[in-house]
């Protein structure tokens, strides 16, 4: 935080509000100007208060300088972060690739398209069990069921699961069965979700939520963080705006701005970010290009069928076309499938 005093502030305002700083148990550096004395404001551990020296006299403008956000920053650790998903890097040279249904809908088709999304080159299955949905009217997923299909998808095919949490309670179960779990984007400013989940010893995925700012993101992956949990994936997965012809906007822009002021490795999601089949491939390619740590894709064997989200699911030969794509364009981002 900077303190900047009024050009006509008296030598006794500088020192009071340099007293007060201190009385706060921070460190105030008054740094005199050729028109006026800025006092810079440190050893904060969290944010201070703007209100506390705004009414002082001779106070022009208190300007917050230090992110609110501590341990999720590159100030707090230099290197990005290489999140382990049951074997798995997420964040290092390598890209991540997170693909299967929305919803684990059978024993059949999880293991069906796990069986594909493997063949095709993905590195982690995701699937719902439980799912967040608009209506209470729609499909809301198999629940514990659906944890047992997905233990079942990893056994057969290898690759750790991503599976998201919705509730407190099923934090426990969801990691007994997943290797990572998600908080999807309507649950990522629950509070109590997130502490608790920052208490369990797995690997969390954040989605952004879908009228969230980058700030915002980034204080929920705090809040997994100052529960002892730095195993934490950022997600960036579109979106609403004005514009309607797509489900949202994806914001690209968020992974090399994440990429600069967090340690944390950031996905894109342009399945979700998009909600149309035809558009996550083009979108698939600009995450990569733009330096995201990995994708993570809907994959779907009859999308027609699908219980949830199928306008946006692809098919695993559609799936292929976009692996074979990310291995061609990687190299020139310095990256690797
Ligand atoms: C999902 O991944 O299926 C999902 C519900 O995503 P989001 O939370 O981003 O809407
Ligand atoms: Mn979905």
């Amino acid at each position: 935080m900077l303190i900047v005093m009024d050009a006509a502030a008296a030598p006794e305002d500088v020192r009071r509000v340099v007293d007060t700083v201190n009385g706060l148990g921070l460190q105030a550096h008054p740094i005199p100007g050729a028109q006026r004395t800025a006092i810079g404001v440190t050893g904060n551990k969290g944010s201070v208060e703007p209100g506390v020296f705004e009414n002082l006299p001779g106070v022009l403008e208190v300007i917050p300088v230090s992110a609110p956000y501590k341990l999720v920053s590159r100030e707090a650790k230099r290197e990005t972060t290489v999140v382990n998903v049951g074997g798995v890097p997420v964040g290092g040279q390598k890209l991540a690739l997170v693909a299967g249904p929305c919803a684990v809908e059978s024993e059949e088709m999880a293991l069906a398209i796990g069986h594909a999304v493997r063949r095709a080159g993905a590195n982690l299955f995701r699937g719902g069990a439980f799912k967040p949905r608009t209506s209470p009217y729609s499909f809301q997923g198999l629940g514990r069921d659906g944890l047992k299909i997905l233990a079942k998808v990893r056994a057969e095919t290898g690759l750790p699961i991503v599976t998201e949490v919705l509730d407190t309670e099923d934090v426990e179960v969801v990691a007994e069965h997943a290797d990572c779990l998600q908080i999807g984007a309507r649950n990522m400013q629950n509070f109590a979700l997130l502490k608790k989940a920052g208490r369990a010893m797995k690997p969390v995925l954040l989605k952004r939520g879908m009228a969230a700012t980058i700030e915002e993101l980034l204080l929920s992956a705090e809040y997994l963080l100052a529960e002892g949990n730095y195993q934490v994936i950022l997600c960036e997965r579109g979106v609403r705006t004005f514009a309607d012809h797509t489900r949202n906007t994806l914001d690209l822009s968020a992974v090399p701005y994440v990429q600069r002021i967090s340690h944390l490795p950031i996905l894109v999601d342009p399945s979700h970010g998009t909600g149309k089949r035809q558009k996550v491939l083009p979108l698939s390619r600009a995450a990569v290009a733009v330096g995201a740590d990995g994708l993570l894709i809907e994959v779907h064997d009859h999308p027609e069928a699908a219980l949830s989200d199928g306008p946006q699911a692809i098919v695993p030969e559609m799936f292929a076309q976009l692996v074979r794509e990310t291995r061609a364009l990687a190299p020139v981002v310095g990256r690797a499938l």
